[in-house]
């Protein structure tokens, strides 16, 4: 097995003679998983310097981890390569890398891999909470509207302030701020704003 980075993705190159990742038994991302393994223990080698950080004394260490358990909202079987410490670039937040299946959905890259060459692709994560898990869904479910209002922001989408006519607070006719975000409060008349407000009106 052979590794290199070609843009943003980590390429496997299958060895002639080697052998490839079978699914041992009815288990959708068994076989990933071993692949993913003996890739964790390759790129954990003191000689493997493949990353520009690997270079800089630097050298990073990987964890095989499955994605949910950092907070990430995808299916319980779907696990990721990641290191161990989170870097910081620039002076901006700290970030972990990690190294994911884009096709988990619909293909596992053992499958690739069997075939000559799997990809994975060079993802950098935001710091993982740990408080971030499936026990508490009302945390996830505030990060991810932080998230959304963040990029509607970004795209100067103003999703909930445009779902009122003229963009005023129902209430009081006062002007809604830019950007405001589901669950706050108008801080004239203390209205709370939501998205879905139109719809529920109508089914009342
Ligand atoms: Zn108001």
């Amino acid at each position: 097995m052979e590794l290199k980075i070609q843009d943003n993705k980590l390429i496997i190159t299958k060895g002639e003679k080697e052998k490839g990742f079978y699914a041992s038994r009815m288990a959708w991302g068994d076989a990933e998983s071993r692949l993913l393994y003996n890739i964790k223990k390759l790129l954990n080698k003191p000689d493997c310097i493949i990353f520009p950080l690997d270079h800089k004394k630097q050298k990073i260490t990987w964890l095989k981890k499955r994605m949910w358990k950092d907070g990430h909202m995808v299916d319980e079987q779907e696990q990721y390569l990641r290191s161990t410490k989170p870097f910081t670039f620039l002076g901006k937040a700290p970030v972990y890398i990690c190294l994911h299946n884009i096709h988990w959905a619909i293909r596992g890259i053992d499958t690739d891999f069997n075939e000559g060459e799997a990809k994975l692709q060079i993802d950098l994560v935001p710091v993982c909470k740990p408080e971030l898990n499936r026990n508490k869904p009302e945390a996830i479910y505030e990060q991810s509207k932080k998230n959304m209002s963040a990029i509607d922001e970004q795209l100067g989408i103003n999703k909930v302030k445009n779902s009122y006519p003229d963009g005023v607070c129902p209430d009081c006719g006062e002007d809604i701020p830019d950007f405001v975000n589901e669950g706050e409060e108008c801080s004239n008349c203390s209205h709370v704003f939501t998205e879905e407000h139109l719809e529920i009106k109508k089914s009342q």
